[in-house]
C-alpha cells in the first residue's frame, strides 16, 4: 500500500506511516527523495521491531542522515547508478547490507538463482541482473571520488539557495544531516508559469517530481493530499557541473518575475 509524503521534505511521513502498518505489514520501502535524508529514527519508532525496513538511496549516494551514509542505514538498501546520479555507470546499481544471509541471496538471485558456494546448483529461481564487470570499472573510480563529486554539488546547490532564498522554497537537509543533492528540486505556487517561462528563457527545467497514485497502474488508493502537493508545486531546476554563476543569475532572474508578477 501507499503512504503519503510531507508536502514540505517530500519524504515518506513517518505519522502516515505508524497510522498504515497492520499485523500483516511485513516491510515499509522508504525513500530519500532526491537526497534528503529520511528522519530514520522517527521511521524506525512508527512500526514494530519485526517490520523489516528497507531503504530506497537510489538518489542518495553521499547523503547522511546524522553523520551516517544513506543507504547504509536499513537492513536492506539500494544505490542507483543511473545517468541523472552522482555515481553512473549508465544503467544499473547496487544493493547494500550488513546481513550475511541477505547478501548471500542478492548474489544468488542476480546470478540466475546459482548458489554462491557449495556444489553447482539452483535452490530457488534467479533473474539475470548483472551489472557488468566493465560498468563496474567505470562506477569505481568515480565512487572514489564521492567525495569531491558531492562537495562540487554542494557548492552548486548553496550558490542556487543564495539567490533563490525568500522567491522559492529551496531543498534543505534537517539539522545535522546533509543533502545528497541528486537533484536541485525547489517549491512554489505557480510552478507552471516558471516551468513555461524558464523554458522561453531557453533554460531546461523539468517538473519535480510524479506522484504514483496519480499513475494508473497505482491509482485509486485513496487521497494522498502531500504527493498531489508536491507533484503541482516542485520544480527541477538544470543541476550540473558546467553550470556557471550566470547561468544561476538567469535561472533566479526568471523565476523572481514569475513569482512578482
Ligand atoms: C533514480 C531513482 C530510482 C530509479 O533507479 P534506477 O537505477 O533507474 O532503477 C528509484 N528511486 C529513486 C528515489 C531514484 O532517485
Amino acid at each position: 500500500m501507499l503512504v503519503d509524503v510531507d508536502r514540505e521534505t517530500m519524504n515518506l511521513d513517518p505519522g502516515k506511516v505508524y497510522e498504515a502498518v497492520t499485523p500483516r505489514t511485513r516491510a515499509v520501502l522508504a525513500v530519500h527523495l532526491f537526497g534528503r535524508p529520511l528522519d530514520w529514527e522517527e521511521l524506525q519508532n512508527a512500526v514494530s521491531p519485526d517490520v523489516h525496513l528497507v531503504e530506497d538511496a537510489a538518489g542518495a549516494l553521499g547523503a547522511r542522515w546524522r553523520g551516517m551514509p544513506c543507504g547504509g542505514l536499513a537492513e536492506l538498501g539500494c544505490i542507483s547508478f543511473h545517468p541523472r546520479k552522482i555515481v553512473s555507470t549508465g544503467e544499473g546499481g547496487a544493493v547494500t547490507t550488513q546481513n550475511g544471509d541477505l547478501d548471500d541471496a542478492v548474489r544468488r538471485l542476480r546470478h540466475h538463482g546459482i548458489a554462491t558456494s557449495g556444489e553447482f546448483d539452483i535452490p530457488e529461481p534467479g533473474f539475470n541482473y548483472r551489472l557488468s564487470d566493465i560498468l563496474c570499472a567505470v562506477g569505481l573510480v568515480q565512487l572514489r571520488r564521492l567525495e569531491e563529486l558531492w562537495e562540487g554539488r554542494q557548492r552548486l546547490a548553496k550558490a542556487y539557495s543564495e539567490r533563490l532564498e525568500g522567491i522559492v522554497e529551496t531543498p534543505t537537509a534537517a539539522k545535522g544531516d546533509r543533502h545528497g543533492w541528486q537533484a536541485y528540486v525547489v517549491q512554489l505556487d505557480r510552478r507552471d508559469e516558471a516551468l513555461e517561462a524558464l523554458r522561453e528563457a531557453e533554460i531546461q527545467a523539468q517538473i519535480g517530481t510524479y506522484a504514483v497514485h496519480r499513475l494508473s497502474a497505482y491509482k485509486d488508493q485513496g487521497p494522498f493530499p502531500g504527493a498531489d502537493s508536491c507533484y503541482e508545486r516542485a520544480l527541477a531546476l538544470p543541476f550540473h557541473s558546467r553550470l556557471t554563476e550566470p547561468d544561476l543569475d538567469r535561472v533566479a532572474e526568471v523565476l523572481d518575475n514569475v513569482v512578482s508578477e
